[in-house]
């Protein structure tokens, strides 16, 4: 399956966002939008604590376990998250939907991206290869874009973790 990376900017910065909620402080936050494009990420603390809310609402699309229940959960992120949808091409990049006003606030703008980027890959996925980190006690989430999207870790790391642990646990 070849995804659309042009296209995957909201489902990567929704997962990315799921795995600091353990941890949330406004400074990973905006190391998180920055790495992820968002344009003007100056977050203040109101901003910081309305983006948790939203991440707690979002997580619920990777703790989805059916197809069913993953389009709901996204259902509920597009009404909460999206105002309108428009193609742009700001900034020389190809044409992406946008959904929600160029002149929103940082807030409404993840929002919108997270909600849409999120709809977009669970079209192209046909509802699968999202979900949160096998390993017990990790936070992450993650996007699956491998070719046979049978991923189960957020990292070849928590991966290996729990095949040793597997290994050591053996009679
Ligand atoms: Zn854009
Ligand atoms: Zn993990």
């Amino acid at each position: 399956m070849q995804f659309n990376h042009d296209n995957m900017t909201g489902a990567r910065l929704a997962a990315h966002l799921v795995g600091l909620v353990p941890e949330w402080s406004g400074s990973r936050v905006q190391r998180a939008l920055a790495a992820h494009d968002i344009r003007r990420p100056e977050l203040d603390d109101r901003a910081v604590a309305e983006l948790l809310g939203w991440t707690l609402v979002v997580r619920e699309v990777f703790a989805a376990t059916s197809v069913a229940d993953t389009c709901a959960a996204v259902n509920r992120l597009l009404q909460q998250g999206t105002r309108t949808a428009y193609l742009s091409t700001h900034d020389g990049r190809r044409p992406h939907l946008h959904f929600t006003p160029e002149d929103d606030d940082l807030v409404g703008r993840v929002r919108s991206v997270t909600a849409g980027g999120l709809a977009l890959f669970v079209v192209e996925a046909e509802g699968r290869r999202l979900g949160l980190c096998a390993r017990p006690g990790c936070p992450r989430a993650f996007v699956d874009t491998s070719r046979n999207g049978t991923r189960r870790y957020c990292s070849a790391r928590c991966g290996n973790a729990v095949a040793v642990a597997r290994h050591r646990d053996r009679p």
